[in-house]
């Protein structure tokens, strides 16, 4: 069995052409460029998402140049990253 199951599923991976905004960030491989997180869930990481981002002076995240949940390979990352979303959201 595959290590990663989600690997060639339709629930893994969608591009949406048609989108008006298609690609929304620069990328040379536009049929492998992954819409299904659009706002990437992990934005609200932080500085712990792993992603290629900057903060504005500021203070504002700008996650203008990375392409992390765009890539079709990435989805097992960001799925892996959901029990850090959902500590954010415990109550305390
Ligand atoms: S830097 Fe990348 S991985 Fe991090 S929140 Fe922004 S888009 Fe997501």
């Amino acid at each position: 069995m595959s290590e990663k199951p989600w690997e060639g599923k339709y629930y893994s991976f969608f591009c949406n052409k048609k989108c008006e905004y298609f690609p929304c960030h620069k990328t040379k491989d536009t049929d492998n460029f992954n819409c299904l997180f659009c706002y990437c869930p992990l934005y609200t990481l932080g500085d712990r998402c792993g992603g290629n981002f900057q903060y504005t002076e500021k203070g504002i995240k700008d996650c203008t140049n990375c392409s992390l949940p765009h890539k079709k390979e990435n989805y097992g990352y960001i799925i892996g990253k959901y029990a850090e979303i959902m500590e954010l959201a415990r109550r305390s």
